[in-house]
Parts: C-alpha cells; structure tokens; sequence
C-alpha cells in the first residue's frame, strides 16, 4: 500500500526531476503500480503522457530501465529530452561506433545510467544479453507495444521475440504501453508478452484540446490558404493522398509566402529527412505529407492537422488528427471531405481480394458516416473506440458549435427499432432502409419482408435520411453492431426499453456535401482566441529558445515547451527559483538553459515597467499566484469554471474572487464560452447597460438596483468581469 507521505515524495520528484506539479490521468497510478513491481498494461491516447509513466519509476527505482522502442529516430530525441533535464538517458542501436558501445557498456555496468533505449533487433544478439546480465536491470518497458500484433496496423516481426529475450535477463517486472489497442490487439500483446496477469490502465480516448471540424472540399485551395494566413507562424501538418498531391500544395504554399516543406515516401532519404529536421527544428513551419509522414514525429506544439483529402479510416484519422496539441495546448483539426475522394479509394483496392475490398469499404463507410453526420465529432469517435461521450455538447467540435437543424425524431427511431425486430436482428442498414422505404429487392422477395407490418411505412423519406436515423440510433446506443457478423444491427437494452415506453428524441439532419457551400459559415469559424499571455515577451522566448536549439543542436521544444513559455510570459520570473517554478522547468533545465532566458526576460521587464509576480504577490503565497496562472490559463482554454473550481479545490465564490482580482490587476479575461451558456443575448445587453451607465461598479449597488432583480449575484458578477475585461483593461 501507498502511504499519503510516499505519494507526496512522488509528486516532489514529479517536480523536482521534470517540473510538473501534478500528473496527469493515469499517470500515478500506473507509476505506483509499476513502482510495487508488477506487470502492467498502459493503454493511453497519443499526447496524454506515456513516457513519463517509465520515465519517473526509473529515476525512482535502482538500478537501469531497458527501454524497447521501434524506432531510431524517435530514440535519440527522447533520449535528448531527458538529457536535458539532466538525466543520464542513453540509447543502443545501430547507429552507435565501436568506441561509443563500448563507453556504453562500461556506464551501465557502473550504474551511472538509468534508462536505456533499445531496438529490439539488439535485444536480439546474445553479446548484448550477456551485457545486460551484468548490469542491474530494474525493468523493462515496451513502448509501442502494438507492433507485437499482426492486427495492429503496424506489426514488426521482431517484437515477437521481445518476451524470451527479457526471459533471459531473469523475472524482470514488464510494462507495456500502447495508443492503440482494439479489444483484440490488447489481447494479442498480453498474450505474446506472457502478462495476462497484468493491470491493464485504458485512459479516455477523448482529446479535450482538439477542435474536429469538416468542411466541404470545394474552393479548397482558397480555404486552405486562408486558414493558414490566419494561423501564420504555427505549425502544422497538411496530409494529403498521393505524392504528387504534396508536391502540388507544398509548392503553393511556398508561393504564398508560407514557410512549407513536402514529405513523402518517393522523396530522396537526405531531402525527407532535412525536411522533418526543417520541420522539428521550426526552419518550415507546414509539413504536407502523405500519412508516410507521422510515425516518428513527436513534435509538441503541432498546432493543426489538415486533411486535404478524406483519409482511408477513423482509426487512421484518429491517429493523425492525435499528432496536433500534444502539450495540451489548441489543436484544430480540419477535414476536407468529398464524395469523390471516397471513389478515388475505392477504386484503390480494386486489385485487392474480396474480403480486403469488403473490409476496406466498411472502413471508408464509417468515414462517409463520420463526415456527414450531424453527431457531435467528438461523440462518434470515442464511439468507435468503444467509449461513450455523454456530455450534451463538447464545445470543441463543428456539429456542437453550428448545431445541425433538430427535428422530433421518436417516431422515426421507433419504426427502425421495430424493423430491426421484426427482421429477427439479422440484417444490416442497407436492407433496413430497404425494409421502411418499401423497396422490394431481391432479399426483400427471398425473405418475405414485404409482408411485415413495418413495411413500406417510411416511405415519405428518402434513403439518406434513414441511415441517418439509424447511425444516430447507434450513437444513442438505442442500437449495436453485431461483434460476430459484420454489418448486422442488433436491438440494445436501451431500445427495448424505449419500445416499452416511448419518450421523446431528437434527432438532426446530416450534413449536405452535394449542394453548394455557405461560404460564410465554413469560413467564419478559426479556434484560436485570443490570448492572456504577453504575446510579445512569448515571441521574443520563442526566438530565443531557438536560438539555443540551434547553438545545443536540439530540436526547440527539447529547452522548454511552448505552454512553459506561455507561463513565462504570464507570470515574468526573474530568479532561478522562480524560473523553477513554471510548469515543465525543472531544476535542471534552470541550469542547463535558465540563464539567457532570466535575462532576457528581466531586459524585458526593466524596459516596460512590468510588475512582475513578485512585486504583486505577498512574499509568503507563492502559490497564491500559481493559481491565478492556472485559472487565467484554463479560461484561455475555454474549460467550464466549475471544472476549474473542481481541480483546485476552490468554491465557485472562492474561484469568481480570485477571477475578480486577476480581472482587477489588470488581466483580460475571455468568459465568453461560459456566459453565453448561461445568459442570451439581450439579457447579457441588459446587465452590460447598467454597468455603462452606472457610476460605480460595486456590486452591492448593483444588487440593489431594480434594473438587475432578475439577475443572480453570480450573473452579475460574470458580467461585470466581462464589461471590466472589455472595457477596462
Ligand atoms: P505520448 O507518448 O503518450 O504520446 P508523451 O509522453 O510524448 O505522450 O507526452 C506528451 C506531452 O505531455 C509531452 O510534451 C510531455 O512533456 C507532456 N507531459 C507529460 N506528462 C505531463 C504532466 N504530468 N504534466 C504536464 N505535461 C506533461
Ligand atoms: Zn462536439
């Protein structure tokens, strides 16, 4: 058992070794587990922090951690990144001299190191295992795990052998971490890896910074064009099918004005590496790519990721959408999508085998589903991870933002539940619609469907409309997809229940990829807000951080991270102690990198009289400010006030006094995602009016005052933050 004083010495090193201050999901918890030495299973989503669940065990257990990892390229920069937090992190692989093998051997021996990184092709010679049977090995993480299975998408035959090879090394504790695992790869890998006893972790799949949205592929190049020219300078990643198609785009991009560079498969080995270096190391801005492009890229502040053209899975899409807003901050991902796009890849897969051709065009149908539903994106996705989204609206995606037209759809939903009944639970969509439209088909005929009651009922709408109804009917989990057959739709408890007793559900239209575009909605809608950090300080870091990426031969995010920056350029530290305390610097990037960056920011502090957060707050509540910084970060981030309240323990009162004081000192807050929510426009009007025309801004006059008797004192309070932001600061 984990003692309350364990787990703050947990925390204390979470800081001390790589400045954190709190973990994140699932990430102490897998750590204890693996700190108590058992086998462990962690199944996260891209960007939610896996390494870290080895990382710090290792630093806290004696002894090195064997890290397998498929890839070279992402090996050396990990081993970069810790490094520069000043841990002793090195790699084995092929790349490596004699000499340098040898200096390796003799520092794990001697127990100066405490992670490192292999391929498993090296686990595979019997020089290295004789190597690391004399050192002392605390335990192995496997990293990628889902390369072991075939029905991953992307097997490596030599992570087969990883189990007998660690066998040899002795009853070593395995950790096995992955970000995709389909209920059958996840039994796969814990087989292969003999750890059916382990504890499995599965985190939410769902990305809380990500923004989906799909627009229709028309104008496309204008779209495209103007997106970036109002995202300039970040970076990004536009996939597109075919080669040629990157050239095309990389180019245009190149002539107007924007720093891009093309990736793909077909290109030379030196000029696609200098491009993903170009990339990484922000000397290009846009990567275009094909989906070649990704796999060992963990670049952090991807900011979008745009599909120029509909890709072939939600899976695949998943994946590559997950590449944007690693660091937790924006990420908006943007699909192009087109009827067209969806025959050019069938056409693709016709030399395949029958079944290949089916499996493919289920895969693209959920992609047809996807893009055309009214759902909120963020629902069907999790959806198809097997995950349920239950909240009304995310917030973060096309469908909730511009909700679709709503109609009473109980009826309809009833008449499909039934034709699923009355058909035995047996059929899939196409034949359902069949069955309600009255269309009599071959299969109708063989099966006598003409003469069920539900028959012909559903006339009066069209065929679109009826899948529509019944994907949403699987959404809403009225419905399931058989596991044994494919295709076929069985009745869930839930639509049992509502045939018993009806109630009232909504339902939306589709969306319409066939008629012409409202040009001003798809182009209206670009996520990123405003900011409350002193965007010109954050620039001037940036540069700097580059500067030194360039002299240290890091890629930029290695020194620090851009939501680190953002602290920095919110919170103005001006001691090493100070610097220590922004989330992600740890005392040894102070060291390693703080000096230049305490200068620069003191330089830029001195020349326009900023109060810093020293000067502002009391000596003694340091973490005083720290709260105020998360608050002001989290409103930029649009996360609910009472979520916020909820993280750091704060009543709702409590949370309005310190937004009141950040709001007073100065700071400009954005609420609007929250009072929107809560007042409509012409009431929000109403209390915004009294504060222009009153003379004071206390909130006791405001209470007392006959024109604000309908509103509450919370309201009231919201919107004075609101007229002060606007008008005020
Ligand atoms: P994954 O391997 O799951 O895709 P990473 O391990 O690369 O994710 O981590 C993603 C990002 O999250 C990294 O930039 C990392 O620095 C950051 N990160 C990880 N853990 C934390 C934490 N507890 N607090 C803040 N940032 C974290
Ligand atoms: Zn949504």
């Amino acid at each position: 058992m984990i003692v309350a004083e364990e787990k703050d010495t947990l925390r204390e090193k979470l800081k001390e070794i790589f400045g954190y201050t709190q973990f994140r999901g699932n990430q102490e918890v897998v750590i204890k587990n693996i700190l108590e030495g058992k086998n462990t299973f962690v199944i996260m989503p891209t960007g939610a922090g896996k390494s870290l669940c080895y990382q710090l065990p290792a630093m806290v257990k004696d002894g090195l951690a064997i890290i397998i990892s498929p890839l070279i390229a992402l090996m050396k920069n990990q081993v970069d990144q810790l490094n520069a937090y000043g841990i002793n992190a090195r790699f084995l692989n092929s790349t490596l001299s004699k000499s340098e093998i040898t200096r390796l051997k003799k520092d794990c021996i001697n127990g100066e190191v405490k992670l490192l990184y292999v391929a498993p092709e090296s686990l595979n010679k019997e020089e290295y295992i004789e190597f690391l049977l004399k050192t002392n090995v605390s335990f192995v993480a496997i990293d990628e795990a889902h390369c072991i299975s075939e029905w991953g998408h992307d097997f490596r035959p030599e992570y087969r052998k990883i189990k007998t090879m660690i066998a040899q090394l002795g009853n070593l504790p395995v950790i096995a971490l992955t970000a995709t695992a389909t209920p059958k790869v996840q039994i796969d890998i814990q087989k292969n890896l003999q750890m059916e006893d382990a504890d499995v972790f599965v985190s939410s799949f769902n990305r809380k910074n990500l923004f989906y949205e799909v627009r229709p592929k028309k104008e496309t190049k204008k779209q495209l064009i103007k997106f970036l020219k109002d995202n300039k300078g970040k970076s990004g990643i536009i996939y597109c099918l075919s080669r040629k198609k990157v050239e095309e785009i990389a180019q245009l991009l190149n002539v107007n004005g924007f720093k891009a560079a093309p990736y793909h498969a077909g290109l030379d080995p030196d000029v696609r590496v200098k491009n993903q270096d170009d990339f990484l190391n922000e000397e290009v801005d846009i990567i275009v790519a094909t989906i070649a492009f990704g796999m060992g890229i963990d670049k952090p502040d991807v900011r979008f990721v745009i599909h120029y053209d509909v890709p072939k899975s939600l899976e695949g899409y998943y994946q590559e959408t997950g590449r944007a807003g690693r660091d937790g901050l924006e990420g908006f991902c943007l699909m192009f999508y087109s009827h067209n796009d969806l025959s050019k890849l069938e056409k693709f897969n016709k030399d395949k085998s029958v079944q290949e051709r089916e499996n493919a065009r289920i895969l693209l149908q959920e992609m047809e589903f996807y893009a055309e539903s009214p759902v909120c994106r963020r629902k069907q996705l999790l959806h198809y991870f097997g995950e349920e989204f239950t909240e009304e609206n995310c917030g973060a995606c096309d469908n909730c933002v511009h909700p679709r037209e709503r109609y009473d759809g109980t009826e309809y939903v009833k008449l499909i539940l039934e034709a699923v009944q009355q058909t035995n639970e047996r059929f899939g969509l196409s034949h359902l619609v069949n069955v309600v439209r009255g269309t009599e088909d071959e299969y109708v005929k063989s099966y006598s469907h003409s003469e069920l009651p539900v028959f012909g009922k559903g006339a009066d709408e069209g065929a679109d409309f009826w899948k529509s109804v019944i994907r949403q009917a699987l959404i809403y989990q009225y419905l399931e997809k058989d596991i044994d057959s494919v295709g076929v739709l069985k009745i869930k408890q839930k639509g049992i229940k509502f045939l018993k007793h009806p109630h009232p559900i909504e339902l939306a239209r589709d969306h319409d990829f066939t008629t012409a575009i409202d040009e001003e909605e798809s182009s209206e809608r670009t996520p990123i807000n405003s900011k409350a950090y002193d965007t010109k300080l954050f620039e001037m870091l940036k540069t700097l951080r580059k500067k030194i990426a360039k002299e240290k031969n890091l890629p930029p995010y290695v020194i620090f991270q851009d939501p680190s920056l953002e602290e920095m350029a919110t919170t103005y530290p001006t001691s090493k102690e100070e610097l220590a305390s922004v989330n992600g610097v740890g005392m040894g990037k102070v060291q390693k990198f703080g000096k230049s960056f305490l200068e620069l920011i003191k330089g830029y502090v001195e020349e326009n009289d900023i109060e810093t957060a020293a000067d502002v707050v009391v000596k003694s509540s340091v973490n005083k400010s720290k709260i105020k910084i998360f608050i002001i970060q989290q409103i930029d981030r649009k996360v609910d006030l009472e979520e916020i309240a909820e993280s750091k323990s704060l009543s709702f009162e409590d949370l309005l006094n310190e937004i009141e004081n950040i709001c007073y000192s100065g700071t400009k807050l954005n609420l609007d995602y929250y009072i929107d929510d809560m007042l409509d426009d012409s009431k929000q009007e109403q209390i915004f009016d009294y504060f222009l025309n009153s003379e004071t801004d206390s909130l006791e006059t405001a209470l007392q005052d006959e024109d604000m008797s309908d509103f509450s004192e919370e309201e009231i309070r919201l919107m004075r933050i609101k007229f002060l932001s606007e008008y005020a600061n």
